[in-house]
């Protein structure tokens, strides 16, 4: 992905005009020359192009939903936090594994929320519940939020006003190299800047409209270099032919543009390839082509939340997965923390 995000249609909704960043987006997408629309709420956003459900589902992911965040209960963001602040949903993104798919269903179009002044006050509330105990903020659970941020800044002002709180941590995940913005924010080391990784030949076949991954360990670099503690999720880990060297390569990239200001705060998160039933379904509806492989047969089948369970890798190369990948983290980047291997 070499061009920033720039949706092709954008719809607004009324109620979105009552804050100024809604109103903000919408003077600025009107001087772009975007094609935008009004809509009575994000549910009646109809009609996206298309001849046939795919190219419709194509569409919808060029399409930007500037709309009000209306429940204000956040979800928990388990292990990795306590809560998913929710500043947007829906990714420009094509990995061919993406739970959003099934998350997001009929509705893959991209939202970004406006009303930040009530998504603080109630971030706040849950801060104030919890003190002194930290309380961590996901923001990245129902989007790629850095690859939209170009556009909206409302991370870079989420990542501000965590700074200035007591007891508030942010952190998020993205595979796009658009930081430049990010870099003078007031973050007071309060946000873990994550990247996925992942190896050559994952990137290459499931990651498609993604930042290549020189793109993203530059910005790693850079992110680093502007204060912020750094981590790296290497999701999903995949077994493939010569994946041993795959994650080895990744590895000695990562460990040749990571600058001396990386390693005192790095973290590692793990989580191996796994899938649902539903999801596969929709994966292949998706992306007829894909090569992800997604045998039941040779897998084991872990019981889910809502009866609905994932299949994931043997217990044996389950071992060797975590074997290996601890072993790379262990000598290039010695100090620093493996979080969970999922
Ligand atoms: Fe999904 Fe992340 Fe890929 Fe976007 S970048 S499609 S959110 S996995």
């Amino acid at each position: 992905m070499n061009k920033p995000f720039m949706p092709q249609l954008v719809y607004y909704e009324p109620r979105a005009l009552e804050y100024p960043l809604g109103k903000e987006l919408v003077q600025k997408f009107e001087k772009l020359g975007v094609e935008i629309r009004q809509t009575t709420s994000h549910n009646q956003v109809r009609n996206i192009p298309g001849e046939n459900e795919l190219q419709k589902y194509r569409n919808a992911k060029s399409t930007l939903v500037i709309g009000v965040r209306k429940t204000l209960k956040f979800d928990t963001s388990k292990p990795s936090a306590e809560y998913a602040i929710p500043l947007a949903t829906g990714c420009m993104g094509h990995c061919h594994y993406c739970y959003l798919q099934t998350t997001l269903g009929s509705k893959p179009y991209i939202r970004t929320y406006v009303n930040l002044e009530d998504i603080f006050e109630q971030a706040n509330k849950y801060m104030e519940e919890r003190a002194p105990d930290i309380t961590r903020f996901e923001a990245a659970c129902t989007s790629d939020i850095v690859g939209i941020d170009h556009l909206t800044h409302s991370l870079k002002k989420t990542i501000e006003f965590i700074g200035q709180s007591e007891y508030g941590r942010l952190r998020f995940v993205t595979k796009f190299h658009y930081v430049d913005h990010l870099l003078d924010a007031k973050h007071n080391k309060k946000t873990r800047f994550r990247f996925s990784v992942n190896a050559p030949y994952v990137i290459k076949h499931f990651e498609h409209g993604t930042s290549s991954l020189d793109q993203r360990l530059e910005a790693a670099a850079k992110v680093a270099k502007a204060g912020y503690p750094l981590g790296f999720i290497i999701a999903p880990i995949y077994i493939h032919e010569g994946w041993e060297e795959g994650y080895l390569e990744m590895f000695q990239k990562l460990s040749a543009a990571l600058p001396a200001e990386a390693l005192n705060d790095l973290t590692f998160e793990l989580i191996q390839h796994r899938f649902t039933k539903p999801a596969k379904r929709v994966i292949e509806k998706n992306y007829p082509k894909t090569k992800l492989e997604m045998d039941e047969e040779k897998r084991r089948y872990k019981w889910g939340r809502y009866g609905i369970g994932k299949y994931i890798y043997e217990k044996d190369e389950e071992e060797q997965l975590k074997e290996i990948l601890h072993r790379y983290i262990e000598n290039y980047f010695p100090q620093a923390k493996i979080e969970y291997f999922t």
